[in-house]
């Protein structure tokens, strides 16, 4: 399938071995980094972190990304399926309570060949943490390699989603996969009341300005669930920093207001959706790895 790659909406239709597709992505897993993470939310680091592996490239083209390093200049190296096993293992003998593959959506084919060698031997969930904009399809395919979800929703407006990420079809693309991932994936079960084992955790990054945008989303959430029965932890960060070409757009080169995050909050408070709501006053710039291969080589 990768000799005409459109394993997500931007329908590339390559040869990977031959070309390069919008996300730059090779035909081998490129990566940057495999190693403990206690940066992700309770229920996906549990106690003892969870081996978060950072994949090369990505399918969106966000202004602000603090990942661009790996998400755009493609630093990373390549390994093939059978070292991708080993470095599952090796992160889960560790003794991480869960694996993370975070952007991970040009690797799909690649990582559910390496997930099917070792399947009977991965005893933890496996998250699979993304920007969003995917096709329902290949969500679809997942359906058996996957313990828990974590999507983004970044917008809900198209315009917004054109000019900062690139991706006028965001939402239309994104609302879809949610949708899967949460009908696959209807309830949250954890384990020992702790880590999520199965389910579906929503992120959303206030972004400057965008605050309606925001409250739009959270409706979006509430009704989807209600309409469908399915249960679904939510995440509202209010760290956004200016990075990388933000200063292109003077409107969203500035952190968020306490104003702008407490109209979000308490939009999901009246909702009543669950989940986890950062104290804007104590959140600092994200953390952000060095990606210097460790656990790859
Ligand atoms: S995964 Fe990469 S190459 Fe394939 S369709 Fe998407 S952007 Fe294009």
């Amino acid at each position: 399938m990768l000799k005409n790659c459109n394993l997500c909406p931007r329908n590339c239709n390559i040869d990977r071995a031959s070309q390069k597709g919008y996300c730059r992505a090779p035909d081998n897993i490129m990566l940057a980094k495999a190693s403990t993470f206690f940066y992700e939310e309770p229920v996906v680091s549990g106690k003892n972190g969870t081996g978060a592996i950072f994949f090369s490239g990505c399918t969106l083209k966000c202004c602000f990304c603090q990942n661009k390093e790996i998400s755009q200049d493609m630093k990373g190296l390549t390994v093939t399926d059978t070292k991708f096993s080993e470095i599952l293992l090796n992160l889960q003998e560790k003794g991480v309570d869960s694996i993370s593959l975070i952007s991970a959506t040009p690797y799909v084919l690649n990582i559910i060949r390496s997930i099917e060698k070792i399947k009977h031997k991965i005893k933890i969930p496996i998250v699979y943490n993304t920007s969003g904009y995917e096709k329902t399809e290949t969500i679809k395919m997942l359906k058996d390699y996957i313990d828990v979800y974590v999507p983004d929703i970044k917008y809900i407006n198209s315009g917004y989603s054109k000019k900062y990420s690139n991706a006028e079809d965001y939402f239309k693309y994104c609302s879809d996969a949610v949708y899967e991932k949460l009908s696959q994936k209807p309830k949250l079960i954890y384990k020992d009341n702790q880590t999520l084992i199965s389910g579906v955790l929503i992120r959303h990054l206030v972004l400057p300005g965008l605050y309606k945008d925001s409250i739009d989303i959270l409706n979006w959430i509430k009704n989807l669930l209600s309409t469908n029965n399915f249960e679904c932890l939510i995440s509202i960060m209010s760290q956004y920093t200016p990075y990388h070409q933000s200063n292109l757009y003077p409107e969203i080169n500035r952190r968020i207001t306490g104003f702008e995050y407490k109209k979000v909050i308490n939009e999901a408070n009246r909702l009543e959706l669950n989940g986890y709501m950062q104290e804007r006053i104590s959140s600092k710039d994200s953390y952000i790895p060095d990606f210097d291969f460790e656990g790859i080589i």
